[in-house]
């Protein structure tokens, strides 16, 4: 019959889970096993045969106080002293890192000089943390991207292995869509070059990085981040993985853009001197031209500019394509507007103007492009599988502008009409925006004809 006393103990102690110390009675080290070397950071040549181990190593109590080499568990077992469920942790100087380990400890064979001490152990740095770091990131406001941290070229790398609810929010994609594709897939035509290319390298040498960059969303909607990567490294210290922590400064951007901008102009005023002028009126081209490359709101309402609305439009129009989806395009025009300007003079006009952009922003989901296209028209694009509820929905926004009282600071309340031409179409990748727009034109230039105040769709969809 088998006998568990001829169990190869030697054996089960290399394959083991738990670290496993034996100490001789005058506490020199006789036996290791591979676990112990693993948890206590050393190695072979540096325990065996030694009774204290090297002083860039020691342990440490539950307070972080550094342990009396008496306190030591085989010191405190050759005392008499029996080691239940202790935790410790392990300092190792060259690592700047604490390992916890449940240790326990007791005398085998008599408490004299012919007995051994054995010290067994097991990790448990990660439940005395007491409470959980993936939580934390997980519901952060911060979005956080992980990426494996090989492979990172163009088109495919780096690869997503993780991202947390406020990505999933912001850009529309899920877990599941994102992982293994390559944040690239985020960037878009006017996501800075120079900004790619810095990550790039530093992720090449494997350093942190930051930057602020333009991203997009799954439908397109543009949007400013502030990226902050940091390498992760494992237990050897090789870099493993990135995490990314980003913050949507989408707003922020608007408002330091607008600062700026009235900034500048203040200056120039109180500059008397004509060649100072000058050169501030070189320097405030020059920063003008780079404000408007990234300025993407109008001024007076407030809501997306033509610019804006023309990159989030091409990205939708991509976005039917790949779906099949239908899209209408509209563009909207206040029915005698200039009779407005005549009546009641040009700052009433803006305001009126200002009015109806708000009334679009509360109008229009997230996901709906919409802005001031110029002058008193007023551009949208709209995503929907069904026809009639596009039509309802251009109708829907006819009556919202008719049925809007405006009140302006001379003390008028008044109401406009508008004319709204739409195109619609399933999405064609033979044609572009600007077609698009031509057909919207078209159908706006009809409704004006047939008396104004109404919608005039052009649809080739039956
Ligand atoms: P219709 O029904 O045919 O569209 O007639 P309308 O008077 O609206 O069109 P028209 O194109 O003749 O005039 C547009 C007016 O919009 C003329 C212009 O002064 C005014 N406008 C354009 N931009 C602004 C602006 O920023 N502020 C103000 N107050 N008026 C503007
Ligand atoms: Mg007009
Ligand atoms: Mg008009």
């Amino acid at each position: 019959m088998q006998k568990i006393s001829n169990l190869d103990t030697l054996k089960l102690f290399e394959s083991a889970h738990i670290g496993v110390v034996i100490h001789t009675w005058d506490t020199s080290i006789v036996y290791a096993n591979p676990q112990a070397l693993n948890l206590l950071r050393l190695t072979y040549e540096q325990i065996i045969g030694k009774d204290s181990y090297d002083s860039q190593w020691h342990f440490i109590d539950d307070q972080y106080q550094r342990l009396a080499t008496k306190d030591y568990p085989v010191n405190r077992v050759v005392v008499g002293d029996r080691i239940q469920n202790k935790v410790l942790g392990v300092i190792d100087g060259s690592k700047e890192r604490i390992s916890w380990l449940m240790v326990n400890a007791y005398a085998e064979h008599g408490l004299d000089d012919t007995g051994f001490v054995v010290v067994t152990f097991i990790d448990v740095t990660d439940s005395r943390q007491g409470f959980s770091f993936e939580q934390i990131v997980e519901n952060a406001q911060d979005i956080v991207v992980v990426t494996e941290s090989d492979k990172i070229k163009a088109p495919l790398g780096p690869k997503i292995v993780y991202v947390n609810k406020a990505f999933e929010k912001l850009t529309g994609y899920s877990k599941e869509e994102i992982k293994g594709e390559t944040p690239r897939i985020l960037q878009g035509s006017l996501t800075d070059k120079e900004g790619c290319k810095k990550i790039h390298d530093a992720l090449v040498e494997k350093k942190p990085v930051a930057e602020t960059l333009l991203n997009y969303s799954k439908t397109g909607q543009p949007y400013w981040l502030d990226i902050n990567i940091i390498p992760l490294f494992d237990r050897n210290g090789e870099v493993t993985h990135f995490a990314a922590i980003e913050r949507d400064v989408t707003e922020n951007r608007f408002h330091l853009e607008q600062l700026k901008k009235r900034n500048e102009d203040l200056k120039l005023l109180k500059d008397e001197l004509k060649h100072l002028v000058e050169e501030r009126t070189r320097e405030l081209q020059q920063a003008n031209e780079k404000l408007a490359l990234l300025a993407y709101f109008d001024p007076l309402t407030q809501i997306p500019n033509r610019r804006y609305f023309i990159d989030q439009t091409t990205r939708l129009i991509h976005f039917c394509q790949r779906h099949e989806y239908i899209l209408a395009i509209g563009i909207l025009d206040i029915d005698d507007f200039k009779l407005v300007n005549d009546k009641h003079g040009h700052d009433v006009g803006d305001e009126v103007l200002s009015a109806l952009g708000g009334n679009l922003k509360k109008f229009f989901r997230l996901d709906d492009a919409y802005c001031r296209w110029g002058g008193e028209e007023f551009a949208f694009a709209v995503v929907s599988t069904d026809v009639k509820s596009m039509e309802k929905l251009c109708q829907r926004l006819l009556k919202v502008i008719n049925e809007m009282t405006i009140s302006c600071s001379n003390g008028f309340e008044f109401s406009i009409n508008v004319s709204i031409g739409v195109c619609m179409r399933q999405a064609d990748p033979n044609e572009s925006l600007d077609t698009y727009m031509k057909i919207a034109d078209d159908a706006l230039y009809n409704a004006k004809s047939k008396g104004k105040n109404r919608v005039s769709f052009s649809t080739d969809i039956n």
